[in-house]
């Protein structure tokens, strides 16, 4: 049973994971905090397990999909393991999950950027087993005019993010609901609290006319922020500056 950084894993991820397999498990593991199994924090040095679920599917031309699923346990809680499914329809049901927030960039930091960030549960990519793999969300968002970084500082990012195509689109509606479509798809939404002090400042940057998106594989989010240096380090992180309207 190998073990990477305290972290126990079935070996047959190596087949699915190829070189990737460290990096995998290492940011599965910087992103959980508490035992999926008996909710307890994890603990520093604790001997943990990695638990996989594959999912393989196609996308609709036919494109070989996998969708990877997994939780880290106390190895006393859980042992390693890894299961493989099929799809049953032509892609599986991914959830999106996201969080805003507002930067400042100028000479003296007057210019508020909103921020709309986002990822999709569970993270799905394309390629044969072992092989190279793609990223289906970093895929389709390069296709739009979203632009790579390698780079997790917000001030790069900044100083970086260029402007998606104009297939990309934020409605902010009075209500405080966020939408942000891609090629006519809801990709992500936010409901924003207009009471908030926060969220009021996000809506009024956003009234300039546009929202920095920041997307990929391998986002954190935790209930301090956001993390993106494993995306950054992984070559799963893009942005683009997306037009926003009112809507309703
Ligand atoms: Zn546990």
């Amino acid at each position: 049973m190998p073990v990477t950084s305290n972290v126990a894993w079935d070996e047959r991820l190596e087949a699915y994971k190829g070189r990737d397999t460290a990096h995998y498990i290492e940011t599965v593991k910087a992103s959980a905090s508490r035992c999926a199994a008996c909710r307890l924090p994890l603990g520093a040095g604790a001997a943990l397990s990695l638990t996989v679920d594959i999912t393989e599917g196609r996308d609709l031309d036919g494109i070989p999909s996998l969708t990877f699923d997994a939780a880290v346990c106390h190895l006393q809680c859980q042992e390693p393991g890894l299961w493989v499914s099929q799809a049953s329809g032509v892609m599986r049901d991914l959830s999106s999950c996201g969080a805003r927030m507002v930067l400042s960039r100028g000479p003296s930091g007057t210019m508020n950027i909103p921020v709309l960030a986002y990822t999709l549960v569970p993270n799905m990519v394309f390629g044969e087993p072992g092989g190279e793999m793609t990223s289906a969300l970093v895929a389709l968002l390069l296709q739009h005019g979203f632009q790579m970084s390698l780079s997790a500082s917000y001030t790069e990012i900044l100083q970086r993010a260029v402007h998606a195509r104009d297939t990309c689109t934020c409605t902010v509606a009075a209500g405080g609901a966020v939408q942000l479509h891609v090629d006519g798809f809801l990709m992500h939404s936010q409901q924003l609290d207009t009471t908030d002090p926060n969220d009021s400042l996000w809506l009024q940057a956003a009234g300039a006319g546009h929202v920095l998106v920041i997307s990929g594989d391998n986002l954190t989010f935790t209930e301090t922020g956001l993390e993106l240096a494993a995306a950054a380090r992984l070559g799963t992180l893009v942005t683009g500056f997306v037009p926003a309207f009112a809507g309703h």
